[in-house]
């Protein structure tokens, strides 16, 4: 399923761009280059207790990377989405 993308209308992408400095990376458009939000943390969503075994495996094994290709960056969005709503329903 192909997404337009809300800053230029274009087929939407997804770019990681990192700051070697800090180790922050940033979500951005690839098609625009338009700045979109901060990239998932995957220690922050470590912390999560409603991960799945297989989700929990795949973010430590990319906890420690210091770049990110678009393929992880929307697999941290997904589980990131997933924790949020499943967040709500506990404590
Ligand atoms: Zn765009």
């Amino acid at each position: 399923m192909r997404e337009s993308c809300q800053h230029c209308g274009f087929e939407f992408r997804l770019n990681v761009v990192s700051d070697r400095r800090t180790g922050t990376k940033y979500l951005r458009a690839d098609c625009c280059d338009a700045p979109l939000r901060p990239c998932p943390d995957p220690a922050e969503l470590l912390r999560s207790a409603n991960l799945t075994p297989s989700e929990r495996d795949y973010l430590q094994r990319i906890a420690n990377l210091d770049w990110f290709t678009s393929k992880v960056a929307s697999v941290l969005l997904q589980i990131e989405a997933k924790v949020k709503v499943s967040g709500e329903v506990t404590s």
